[in-house]
């Protein structure tokens, strides 16, 4: 260190909710805090997301009147967490989170709603709720961030100018036409885009709105955002954690840390040797929507000053479709009516509506041959089609043919003539289709209970 080197009494590195979020924690405390983020855009993954909070028993919920209790919260996060995560950490979530959140809306422009009949993903779990407990941020103006919203990460998936949908009303949306609350919903985002286009603003919702709405809190607490900074490393003093090294305009710098350094750089999504090293196989770093930035660099600092890591083969992992523009993570898609998911055996392996990270460790699951469920293939008939969106696509529009060129999607006469193009083996596939109509007729999934759970309606 050189007495030169700026100073603070906080380093945080990476700007997504987390780095933001202790940012804006440190500096309601007082504390000189700067955010370091690697790329030119600010929101990391974050920014992608669909921005939904789970934090039981909080102020959202409580002005929503959600009937929830701390002993029903801890039943459902032991259930859930189980071994994997201490206690101690279980109670830290359910202890603070509630201030965390409170934190947030009184220093950041963001307003939060529940999201109702979002289901906690094993609602009937002990302690799990149906209704849901997730709440999100509602639309927000990114006028409010000036210039500076140029700088936010853009969502994965680009939506048409204006549009802003909210998980609440994606949920009525992807139904098509099938429920008056679907008819009612699509008008209700029309009139909405049309108001932004009239007025001039700039409404942006899910996890765009979270980043917004923290930058803003952090721009009015006097933060700065250092963008295209990148943590190299953390500078050690006597055992102690005494700064970062960082690549700030385009050389090294070293950052000083009078209190501490925060690291919420994300996870490793594009980094393809530790993908390697601690995921199953097959994986890439084009198998992810994550942000670009995300290469693991604070966990390898971390390691590197003697932190140990753990949980690094799981990940927040969803089924995806390798469409043209990227891979789509695929929600409704999966759950409505008249799809399945089959292996190249042309059978069933997963409860279609299964919550994603569920479904993906059960697609990385051996299968008889000792080959995982990869590809595992969506098959879905007109009927499906005509009736919800698809990939955000309207029912009824045909599938883009780039898709088909691209050899991401195919589509036949007959279950045959389809199993064949895509090298599913095809009496599989009819035996499959037969039994699941079977279950459909009943009303009951016998092999895997699609539709058992609160969840998955
Ligand atoms: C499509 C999608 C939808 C999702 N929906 C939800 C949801 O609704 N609810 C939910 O809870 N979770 C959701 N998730 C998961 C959630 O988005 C992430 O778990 C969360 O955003 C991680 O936040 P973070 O702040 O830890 O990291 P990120 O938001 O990824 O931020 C990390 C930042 O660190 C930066 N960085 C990386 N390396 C460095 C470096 N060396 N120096 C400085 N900066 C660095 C990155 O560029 C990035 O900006 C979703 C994820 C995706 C992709």
């Amino acid at each position: 260190m050189a007495p030169g080197d700026p100073e603070f009494d906080v380093v945080v590195a990476g700007s997504g909710a987390a780095g933001m979020t202790a940012a804006l924690a440190a500096a309601s405390r007082g504390l000189s805090v700067v955010v370091i983020e690697k790329t030119g855009y600010f929101g990391g993954s974050t920014a992608r997301s669909g921005g939904g909070v789970w934090v039981p028993c909080n102020s959202v919920l409580r002005q929503a009147g959600v009937r929830d209790s701390a002993e029903q919260a801890s039943s459902y996060l032991a259930h859930v967490a189980g071994d994997c995560v201490t206690p101690e950490r279980q109670r830290a979530l359910l202890d603070h989170g509630p201030a965390m959140l409170d934190l947030v809306r009184s220093a950041a422009p963001v307003t939060f709603a529940w999201v109702p009949g979002y289901a906690d993903y094993y609602p009937e779990a002990p302690g799990g709720m149906a209704s849901g407990r997730t709440i999100e941020p509602a639309p927000l103006d990114g006028r409010i961030l000036g210039d500076e919203l140029d700088r936010l990460n853009p969502p994965y998936l680009p939506a048409p100018d204006g549009m802003a949908i909210t998980a609440a009303d994606y949920r009525w949306l992807s139904l098509g036409a099938r429920h008056p609350r679907s008819i009612w919903t699509t008008a209700k985002v029309a009139g909405r885009m049309a108001v932004t286009k009239a007025l001039r603003r700039r409404t942006i919702s899910l996890g765009q709105a979270l980043s917004a709405g923290l930058r803003a809190g952090l721009a009015s607490a006097g933060v700065p955002v250092w963008l295209d900074t990148p943590l190299t490393g953390l500078v050690t003093d006597g055992g102690r954690v005494s700064g970062v090294r960082a690549i700030r305009n385009g050389q090294p710098a070293v950052i000083q840390a009078r209190r501490g350094v925060l690291i919420a750089t994300g996870g490793f999504e594009r980094n393809a040797a530790m993908r390697a090293e601690y995921q199953r196989q097959p994986i890439g770093t084009d198998w992810t929507v994550g942000s670009p930035g995300n290469t693991g660099d604070g966990i390898v600092a971390g390691q590197d000053a003697g932190a140990a890591v753990d949980l690094m083969d799981d990940a927040w992992w969803g089924p995806s479709i390798p469409l043209t523009g990227g891979p789509f993570f695929c929600l409704s898609e999966r759950s409505l009516p008249g799809c399945i998911l089959v292996n190249a055996a042309g059978e069933r392996f997963v409860n279609e509506a299964a919550p994603y990270v569920d479904a993906v460790h059960a697609m990385y699951d051996k299968h008889t041959d000792d080959k995982p469920h990869i590809p595992a293939w969506l098959i879905f008939d007109q009927r499906y089609r005509n009736r919800y969106v698809f990939a955000g696509l309207p029912p009824r529009k045909p599938l883009p043919r780039r898709w088909y060129a691209a050899g991401a999607v195919f589509r036949a006469e007959s279950l045959a003539e389809l199993a064949d193009q895509v090298g599913i083996f095809a009496d599989g596939l009819g035996e499959t289709v037969r039994r699941f109509n079977s279950f459909a007729v009943a009303g009951k999934d016998d092999d895997f209970g699609r539709g058992d759970s609160a969840y998955d309606r």
